[in-house]
C-alpha cells in the first residue's frame, strides 16, 4: 500500500535525476534496443509457442528432466552458445559472451513438471504417467514451468541475434527440480554449489514466473515477494491393538487427528496476522492398514509457509509444543521435524527500482505493477541471497476469465494463455540487455523507494 505509486515515482527518478547526462543518450539507445528486441521476439514466437507445446506434452518430474534439458542445451549450442549440462543434476548452463566488456546477468527459468494428472483439454495435454513417491502418478506441467523454459530459449535465440552489440556476458540458468527432488532439495542450491554463479561471477539474476494475472501482464514487489516454505514431518506414537478393544492400546490415528486441528490454531489463535499472514497445512497422513485394527503410528507430513524468520521460528516452537502436548494428553508420544526449507524469495531494492521502466516496456499495455504476497515459494531464493535478484510474475489468464477465479498453480486445471508469452520473452530479453546497457546494478536504491 505505501509503495502503490512507486512504479512512476522511481521511474522518473532514474531517467530525470540519477543520470542526467547520460539519461538522453541512454534513453534512445535503449529505444532502439527494446525495437531490436520487438523485432526479434515476433520473429522468434511460433517457434517459442511450438517448444511450450512440446514440453507441455512431455513432463518431467523433479530430478528426472532428461528431454527437457537435452532440448535446451542443443537449442543453445544451435545459437553458439556456450553450454555446460549437469549442473546440479539436469541442469543446463549456457554463457553468451557480448562484443563488448561489461558486467554478467543471469537468466533463470525451472523445467521441472509436478505429480499431478492433467485435467485441461488440449492438443498437446499430456498423458505422461511416473512414479512418485512409490506410486504411479499422472505429470504435467501444472506449475507453467513449460513456459518458463520455452520463454527463456526464446530470449536466448534474441539476445544470440544481439551479441555483437551486448556490453557484457549473460548467463542462462536452466534450472531442474524446483518443486524439490524425490529427497526434498531443489535444484538451485546444487547449482549453486557447483559454481553456477561463478565464472564469469554473476552480477544480478532475473527469474520469471507464470501466475493467475491479467494476460500479459508484468507483476513485481519491492522486498518479499514469495514465501518462505519449510516441509515438516509429524510423528505419532501410540501402541497397537484391536479395534475392538481400544481400551487395551493407545490410538494414533484420534490422538493424530487432534493434532491435526491443533496445529491450526497456532496461526488462528497465536500468531499476529496482521503483521505477515502465515500458513500451516497437512497435506498427507498415513496410518493403519485395516478396518479393525488400531495402528501403532501415524504419520503426517504438511507445509509451513511464512514471510519473517521470527515469525517462522515462532510457529515452529509452537508446533512442536502443540503435538507434543496434545499427544501426551492422549497417552502418546510426537515428534516433530522440520527441513530446512525454501527462504523468502526478496527482491533487491536498487534493482527492481532500476528495471521498473524495463517491465512497463515489456508488459506494454497489460501493464507492470506491485503484486500482493503470494505465499508460494520458490527457491530462485537461493540465488537472492548470493547476488542481487528480481523474480517477476507473468500473468496468463485468458482475456475473458477473471483470473481471481481461474484455477491456480499446481492444479489439474491450471491452464497458461500463451497469448502471454511475447511479453515474457520481452521481459527476459530486455532485463538482461538492459541491466548490461546500463552498466550494472544502481549502487543504492533510488530515493525513498524502500520496502
Ligand atoms: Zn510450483
Ligand atoms: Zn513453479
Amino acid at each position: 500500500m505505501r509503495i502503490t505509486t512507486l512504479p512512476f515515482l522511481a521511474g522518473a527518478v532514474l531517467a530525470g535525476v540519477l543520470v542526467p547526462a547520460a539519461g538522453a543518450q541512454r534513453a534512445v539507445n535503449m529505444t532502439a534496443m527494446h525495437e531490436e528486441i520487438a523485432r526479434r521476439t515476433a520473429v522468434v514466437m511460433p517457434r517459442v509457442i511450438a517448444w511450450r507445446r512440446d514440453i507441455h506434452e512431455h513432463p518431467e518430474l523433479s530430478g528426472d528432466e532428461v528431454r527437457t534439458a537435452a532440448l535446451v542445451a542443443a537449442h543453445l549450442r544451435a545459437l553458439g552458445i556456450e553450454v555446460k549440462t549437469g549442473v546440479g543434476g539436469h541442469g543446463v548452463v549456457g554463457v553468451l559472451r557480448g562484443g563488448k566488456p561489461g558486467p554478467v546477468v543471469a537468466l533463470r527459468a525451472d523445467m521441472d513438471a509436478l505429480p499431478v494428472e492433467e485435467l485441461v483439454d488440449l492438443p498437446f495435454k499430456s498423458t505422461v504417467r511416473a512414479s512418485y513417491r512409490g506410486q504411479s502418478v499422472g505429470v504435467m506441467h501444472a506449475c507453467g514451468h513449460d513456459n518458463h523454459v520455452a520463454v527463456l530459449m526464446g530470449a536466448a535465440e534474441v539476445l544470440a541475434g544481439m551479441k555483437a552489440s551486448l556490453p557484457g556476458t549473460v548467463k542462462f540458468i536452466f534450472q531442474p527440480a524446483e518443486e524439490g527432488a524425490p529427497n526434498g532439495e531443489g535444484g538451485a542450491a546444487p547449482m549453486i554449489r557447483e559454481g553456477v554463479l561463478e565464472s564469469p561471477k554473476v552480477d544480478a539474476i532475473f527469474g520469471l514466473h507464470v501466475f493467475p494475472g491479467p494476460l500479459g501482464s508484468v507483476g513485481y514487489r519491492v522486498g518479499p515477494l514469495l514465501a518462505a516454505s519449510n516441509s515438516f514431518t509429524l510423528t505419532v506414537r501410540g501402541r497397537q491393538t484391536h479395534g475392538a478393544v481400544p481400551w487395551a492400546g493407545v490410538d494414533p490415528i484420534v490422538v493424530g487427528s487432534q493434532i491435526v486441528m491443533g496445529l491450526q490454531t497456532i496461526i488462528s489463535r497465536q500468531i499476529d496476522i496482521t503483521a505477515v499472514p502465515a500458513i500451516i497445512t497437512v497435506g498427507a497422513i498415513n496410518g493403519g492398514i485395516r478396518s479393525n485394527i488400531i495402528p501403532d503410528s501415524v504419520v503426517m507430513i504438511g507445509t509451513i509457509r511464512t514471510f519473517d524468520a521470527t515469525q517462522r521460528r515462532t510457529i515452529f516452537a509452537n508446533m512442536k509444543r502443540t503435538a507434543e502436548e496434545i499427544a501426551r494428553s492422549g497417552g502418546a508420544t510426537a515428534t516433530f521435524v522440520v527441513d530446512s526449507g525454501y527462504p523468502v524469495t526478496v527482491n533487491d531494492t536498487a534493482l527492481t527500482n532500476q528495471m521498473l521502466p524495463t517491465m512497463r516496456w515489456a508488459a506494454g499495455g497489460a501493464g507492470a505493477g506491485l503484486r500482493p504476497l503470494v505465499t508460494g515459494a520458490e527457491d530462485f531464493s537461493y540465488f537472492q541471497e548470493k547476488v542481487p535478484g528480481m523474480f517477476v510474475m507473468l500473468g496468463v489468464t485468458p482475456a475473458d476469465r477473471d483470473p481471481a477465479k481461474v484455477a491456480a498453480n499446481h492444479s489439474p486445471y491450471f491452464f497458461a494463455d500463451e497469448a502471454a508469452l511475447p511479453n515474457g520473452v520481452k521481459v527476459m530479453a530486455a532485463l538482461a540487455a538492459g541491466f548490461l546497457a546500463s552498466g550494472g546494478r544502481a549502487a543504492s536504491a533510488v530515493g525513498t523507494a524502500g520496502h
